[in-house]
């Protein structure tokens, strides 16, 4: 089982708690009176997803590769692209997402690490996304015929299932997720609220030029609801990166105007489907007030100032997985295990 990092902060108002509280801990528990096995944190992959889409802009910046580079996690994003956008596909991240990320590595590493056939593990992911489903279900999201993610459940399907359980979530006690593949940084559990991102992004490509960490880890400028946000981040003196952040795809859409009308100030693109991101996604409870989705953008935050671990390349197991297993990001097991190619649809009416 995997949960992607808006999930521990969308589901408490179902259960009679405050909105935008953090359940991480007894989410854990709750699983595994489910039943659950193994319980890993999609914010480690989050971290992943970073490692190899920040490794991946340097590279495109520095060796004259298509620009902007979007972000490609948001599998409905992914899909619009392919559909209304295939020029910019070139443009896209060859990333997986944070959910087939793990899955990868739970098929591949963990299942050689506990001495199982990848085919003898059914991996279960909860998403705030029903696009999440679709994409579980895309041709280049399996490997010998094995999928990376075999079940894909919403954030409502999970609330239902602790209900169904009678799981008292006021009345269990926190556990930790299983570990290798559950620690995670604050940065990956950003990613949940539109700029999230971005901002995990920035902070790991700053060092990954520079060799330092930025003095202020919070990239305000790519924070909030607003439908679309731009910056310029100073990296040297010789650099400087434009990014932006659209969420709804309208918003997209206009964007990509410009980019054909010859736009060419942004290096780095955002996008997320669901306007405020995943935690107002179409697989969260429907109908949450505005109020009850800003609270859960503020748990993300207040998350990143409370945890010590706030970049993802200092999350210490995704050190030890490219030590002991993937090489260095962008490598010949990432290339394989990790990244993905997408292809012009026709659009079905
Ligand atoms: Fe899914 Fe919406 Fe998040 Fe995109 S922004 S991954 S469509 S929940």
């Amino acid at each position: 089982m995997q949960y992607a990092p808006s999930i521990t902060v969308s589901i408490a108002e179902a259960f009679g708690m405050e909105p935008g509280e953090d359940l991480n801990g007894v989410l854990n528990t709750a699983l595994r009176q489910m039943g659950f096995n193994f319980v890993f944190d999609t914010t480690f992959s989050a971290d992943l997803t970073i490692m190899e889409e920040a490794s991946e802009l340097i590279h495109r910046v520095t060796n004259g590769g298509k620009l902007p580079m979007f972000t490609s996690c948001c599998p409905g994003w992914v899909k619009y692209a392919e559909e209304f956008a295939p020029d910019m596909l070139g443009n896209l991240s060859t990333c997986k997402s944070p959910q087939q990320m793990l899955g990868a590595v739970i098929k591949s590493h963990f299942a050689e690490q506990s001495n199982l056939k990848p085919e003898e593990i059914v991996s279960v992911s909860i998403m705030p996304c029903t696009a999440k489903k679709f994409e579980a279900e895309r041709e280049t999201m399996s490997r010998n015929g094995v999928p990376d993610v075999d079940i894909v459940l919403t954030t409502r399907e999970l609330i239902q299932m602790i209900k169904l359980y009678g799981i008292d979530l006021k009345n269990i006690e926190p556990e930790i997720a299983d570990s290798p593949l559950g620690i995670r940084s604050s940065a990956g559990k950003i990613f949940g609220a539109t700029g999230g991102v971005m901002e995990a992004a920035i902070r790991t490509a700053y060092k990954m030029i520079t060799g330092e960490e930025l003095k202020d880890f919070r990239v305000c400028a790519v924070r909030g609801f607003d439908g679309r946000k731009e910056a310029k981040i100073k990296i040297t003196d010789d650099l400087e990166i434009g990014v932006a952040v659209v969420s709804g795809l309208a918003n997209a859409a206009a964007l990509i105007e410009e980019i054909r009308n010859g736009r060419n100030d942004i290096h780095f693109i955002e996008v997320m489907t669901c306007p405020g991101g995943c935690i107002a996604g179409g697989g969260q409870i429907i109908g949450a007030s505005e109020s009850f989705v800003a609270a859960r953008m503020k748990s993300l935050y207040d998350i990143d100032e409370r945890e010590t671990i706030k970049v993802s390349h200092k999350n210490p197991e995704i050190i030890e997985l490219y030590e002991k297993f993937l090489g260095k990001p962008l490598g010949h097991k990432s290339h394989d295990l990790l990244h993905t190619t997408y292809k012009e649809r026709d659009v079905l009416l």
